[in-house]
Formats: structure tokens, C-alpha cells, sequence
């Protein structure tokens, strides 16, 4: 048997009518940019999300620039950031300027640990950017007691975690301007590149619309030097097909996450995902570890079974950050997830057949069965 990492079929059977639909209605009606589909997406986002207002951008990094511009963060500013990232939480940072100050994650959610937070909180920090890592709200409660106390802003980097919450408010709420990607592979995917800031303030939400148009918002009336950062009609029509069916979607992701849970329990030297009780995870990726873990997944590979890994080199350590001066050792949780740490096949529409082929070259790998 084949299992892919990532399989788009079971999406694309449900969605393909009203897609092609969309994308006729779309090309007919001669406007391609900043027009009303749109408009709808971004109505029908900022109501699912919770969030007074939605302004769909190009894509996930820049909707993380976008937000920390349009909260004036810039040179001289501290962000923290976890330490355990996809790189663009860390890139939005240093393209507006500011220093990046790295907090540790928790060991058993590999979300940020607001501990660390406190701990790496000084007189330049403006700001902190929680990552819903792997699908998996950070602890927002204490998060944003911490960033009241301290007088820091909060963005989310809601970019694998659409649809997720904390005690019941959902993740891309909480900050005061937040972020999130509609890249292919995450929970809510386009066809294409985009993303999205999320706000409940009406002045950010303009400065917002702004920035991703030139600074304008009377035609070449520039206001402040903005850029091109808007999302396309096109993926916007697309979005809006695929928006109704995300908790759908996640319901299966979290349904195979079960049926990962229940077979892989006590094997090897493996560890599992583990959710905070305050969280409800929506499994962006199924994240497993291993002393092992390079020989697990060459073993999963001649067995058919594709695998990556998120992330193998922590940001401190990435060529692109030498100049932070940053040296192996400094950040010891964080690279010893990158080390170990495995994604196993997760998507909607995975097979309790194809789960259960995965576990069962799992086990054979650790030679319980
Ligand atoms: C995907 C991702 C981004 C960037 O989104 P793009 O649309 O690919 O630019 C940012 N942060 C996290 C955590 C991501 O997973």
C-alpha cells in the first residue's frame, strides 16, 4: 500500500462542482482584483473567525508583515517568537526591523511555554507572536494575561491552525491583529498563494487595507508607501467555496488523529502528540517523535509511507540568522524536537485502513509487531 503525506482527493471530489462553477462565474465577470468576491470571502472569514474585520493579503508571510506594520513595529522593537517555527513567523519579524527574541516551547505540546515568555521579556519587548503550531492553540488565556501585565501587543501566527480555539474562542481572535495562510496545504487551503489579517479594530482594519494596496485608499492618493499584497478574486471565490466544509474537514482530521492515538500508544521509543486540555487541536500535522527518527522514516519510505519532517533546522541555527549570533546549545528544547520530530500522512479523507497500514510499519520498525 501507498500512503502520500498529503492527499488533496477527498477535498477536491467534495468541492470540484462548485469550483468550476466559481471559477466560470469568476472569469466572466471581468474584474480580477479587489472586487466583491472578495468582499464576500472576507465577510464570511471574519464571521467564521470571530474577528470584527478580515483583509485577505497575498499570503501567509506577508499577512504577518503586514500586521506587525500596521502595529508600528519596526527597528529598535523586540518580538518573541517561538523558538520552534516554520520560518515566516521569524522572516515577518526581521523584514519590519525588529529583533526577534526567541522563547522556548512547552516539551510536550511544542507550543510557546508563557513561561518563557515572562522569562525573555525586557524593556525593548513590544510584542509576542504565539504560533498555533501544528494545529494546536497555544495557551491564549495566560498569554494574554502575561502581554496585559507587561504592556506588549499580541499577533497570532494563525497559519496551521484555522478553525481551532482556546477555552472556546478561536485562535485568530485573541490578538490585536492576527495572521493566517491559505497556502495549499494548510486546513483551509486555496489553489494558489493567500492569506489573511484578522482584527477587531476598525482603525487597524483600515491601515490593513492600505498597506496591501500602495498606501491608498482613494485611487493614487498615497497616504503612507504601502505594497502589493493583496489576495486575488480568484482565490477569494475559491476560499469561499472551500470555507463551509473547514470544520468538516477538521472533525476528519481529528478523527484520524484518533485512530493514530489508539494504535501507537507504548511503541518504541515513541512520543505522541499531546493536546493541552485547554486546547482543541485540529491536527494540521500529526506530529510524532523518536530517538530514531532518520531510520523510522527511511523505513517508512521503502513501505510506501510519505513523511516529513516540521522543522529539522530551528531558526537560530538557519544560515539566513547567523548574524543573531546565536550557537547550538542556546535554544536546547527547540532542537531537540528538530531532531526528532516526525509528521505522519494527515489529511481529510485519510483511510482508517491507510492509518492503520502506517501504524503497523511503525511497529514493525520498533519490532513490536
Ligand atoms: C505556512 C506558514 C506561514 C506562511 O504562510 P505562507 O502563505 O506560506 O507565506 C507562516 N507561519 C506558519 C506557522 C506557517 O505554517
Amino acid at each position: 500500500m501507498d500512503v502520500p503525506f498529503l492527499s488533496f482527493r477527498a477535498t477536491m471530489d467534495i468541492t470540484r462542482g462548485a469550483m468550476l462553477r466559481a471559477f466560470e462565474q469568476f472569469h466572466d465577470s471581468g474584474w480580477y482584483i479587489l472586487g466583491s468576491r472578495l468582499k464576500s470571502f472576507e465577510a464570511n472569514y471574519s464571521a467564521y473567525n470571530h474577528a470584527g474585520h478580515c483583509i485577505g493579503v497575498s499570503n501567509g508571510l506577508d499577512a504577518l508583515t503586514l500586521a506587525l506594520k500596521v502595529l508600528g513595529i519596526g527597528p529598535g522593537d523586540e518580538v518573541i517568537v517561538p523558538s520552534h517555527t516554520f520560518i515566516a513567523s521569524v522572516l515577518a519579524v526581521t523584514h519590519v526591523g525588529a529583533t526577534p527574541v526567541f522563547a522556548e516551547p512547552d516539551p510536550a505540546t511544542c507550543t510557546i511555554d508563557p513561561t518563557q515568555i515572562e522569562a525573555v521579556t525586557g524593556p525593548k519587548t513590544r510584542a509576542i507572536m504565539p504560533v498555533h503550531l501544528y494545529g494546536q492553540a497555544c495557551e491564549m488565556d495566560r498569554i494574554m494575561e502575561i502581554a496585559g501585565k507587561r504592556h506588549l501587543l499580541v499577533i497570532e501566527d494563525n497559519a496551521q491552525a484555522q478553525g481551532s480555539s482556546f477555552r472556546g474562542k478561536p485562535t485568530g481572535s485573541w490578538g490585536q491583529i492576527n495572521a493566517t495562510s491559505f497556502y495549499p496545504g494548510k486546513n483551509l487551503g486555496g489553489l494558489g498563494d493567500g492569506g489573511a489579517v484578522t482584527t477587531d479594530h476598525a482603525d487597524y482594519a483600515d491601515r490593513a487595507r492600505m498597506l496591501r494596496n500602495y498606501g491608498s485608499a482613494i485611487k493614487y492618493e498615497h497616504e503612507i508607501a504601502g505594497y502589493n499584497m493583496r489576495l486575488d478574486e480568484l482565490q477569494a471565490a475559491i476560499l469561499d467555496v472551500k470555507l463551509p466544509y473547514l470544520d468538516s474537514w477538521n472533525r476528519m482530521r481529528q478523527q484520524a488523529a484518533q485512530w493514530y492515538l489508539e494504535r501507537l500508544g507504548q511503541v518504541g521509543d515513541l512520543i505522541l502528540p499531546v493536546t493541552h486540555p485547554g486546547s482543541d487541536h485540529v491536527y494540521h500535522l500529526f506530529v510524532v517523535r523518536s530517538s530514531k527518527r532518520d531510520e523510522l522514516q527511511a523505513h517508512l519510505q521503502s513501505n510506501g509511507v510519505g513523511t516529513l519532517i516540521h522543522y529539522p533546522i530551528p531558526a537560530h541555527l538557519q544560515k539566513a540568522y547567523q548574524y543573531l549570533g546565536y550557537e547550538r546549545g542556546d535554544f536546547p528544547i527547540a532542537e531537540s524536537i528538530a531532531a526528532s520530530c516526525l509528521s505522519l500522512p494527515m489529511f481529510p479523507g485519510i483511510s482508517e485502513e491507510e492509518v492503520d497500514y502506517v501504524s503497523e510499519c511503525i511497529k514493525q520498525f520498533f519490532g513490536g509487531g
